[in-house]
């Protein structure tokens, strides 16, 4: 197998529909985006050994390149359309691909986004997809736009990949947290739902304070009370001591949970938690058990992080 049956044997999955008029096979793929929509456009890379374990298996790395960038779509209140594919790889292992591709295109599948292209290349083992969605004009969700007052929530429970990245490099292999580290769950239709009502949104990668702050930097220099006792209450972290719990929960990354502001009033769908509110004042503290307020330093992954 070369180059090019590799392509045709993992990659050309043709389904119908979509607004594809051409897919993988020519120069480059044409589609067609609705009248009264914006494309809305992501691209994530990932390094094996930076981005995921090097022992990860294929299956997941597979879902994972997919699942970061709709996790993207997802923070913007975009519905996935179209995604691009960049492989470099060490050697051209069809068990190897084919593992990947099940875990991709099972992704793919569920939320009908079409693999319309993409690029081999023989190199060291990473991933790069780019993903497209639409919303309708003017609709998409930004991380500016947060007001003194409003909510802050995530679409679920934080810490839990970091915790589940612990037990895998502690040779764990299955269970609830392995399972959130390794096959996060990107929240379409949360986004979707949050679209007309969100003040800001963005996807957790790096840690819920740094990318808290990354949405109140943009929505002008806010600030956030949060309430620790809430993060408290996650019966598959309980028994983890209180620091380490918190250290995962405040700046594990890698959840792909939705953080998102709203206005005080509006239903919080099913099975989002609620961590404060935003303030006027500069800052991020939080409140514990004791009711004591302390202030809260983000701490999270960066690739360049200054001084570096
Ligand atoms: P070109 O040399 O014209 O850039 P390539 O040989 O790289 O074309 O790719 C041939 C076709 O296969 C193109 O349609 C391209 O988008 C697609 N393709 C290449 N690699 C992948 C991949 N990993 N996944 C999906 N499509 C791919
Ligand atoms: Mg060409």
């Amino acid at each position: 197998m070369d180059e090019f049956g590799l392509i045709k044997a993992f990659f050309s999955r043709h389904s119908p529909g979509g607004n594809v008029s051409l897919s993988v096979g020519d120069d480059a793929a044409v589609v067609s985006v609705a009248a009264d929509a914006e494309l809305v456009m992501t691209m994530d890379t990932l390094v094996a050994g930076r981005h995921f374990p090097e022992d990860l298996p294929a299956e997941q790395i597979g879902w994972r390149s997919l699942a970061v960038n709709l996790s993207d779509l997802a923070a913007m209140g975009a519905d996935p359309s179209w995604c691009l594919l960049s492989l470099s790889l060490p050697d051209l292992d069809q068990d190897w691909l084919s593992a990947f591709a099940e875990g991709f295109f099972s992704l793919a599948e569920q939320y009908q986004v079409r693999l319309v292209g993409g690029d081999t290349v023989r190199g060291p083992l990473s991933v790069t997809v780019q993903a497209s969605g639409q919303v309708p004009a003017g609709g998409a969700l930004r991380r500016q736009g947060a007001r003194p007052g409003d909510r802050i929530c995530l679409g679920g429970r934080p810490g839990r990949a970091a915790a589940g990245l612990q037990q895998w490099q502690d040779g764990v292999r299955s269970g609830e947290l392995v399972e959130a580290f390794c096959k996060p769950q990107p929240q379409l239709a949360l986004g979707r739902k949050l679209r007309p009502v969100a003040s800001a949104c963005i996807d957790v990668s790096d840690g819920v304070l740094v990318d808290l702050l990354h949405i109140l930097d943009a929505s002008g220099g806010l600030g956030a009370d949060l309430d620790l006792v809430v993060l408290e209450q996650d019966p598959v972290l309980a028994g983890v001591p209180t620091e380490q719990r918190l250290q995962w929960q405040l700046s594990g990354g890698d959840d792909y949970l939705l953080l998102f502001t709203v206005p005080a009033v509006f239903n919080l769908p099913h099975g989002c938690v609620e961590l404060g509110r935003v303030s006027a004042r500069p800052g991020l503290r939080g409140r514990d058990g004791e009711g004591q307020i302390r202030t809260l330093a983000p701490a999270g992954f960066n690739h360049f992080p200054t001084g570096d």
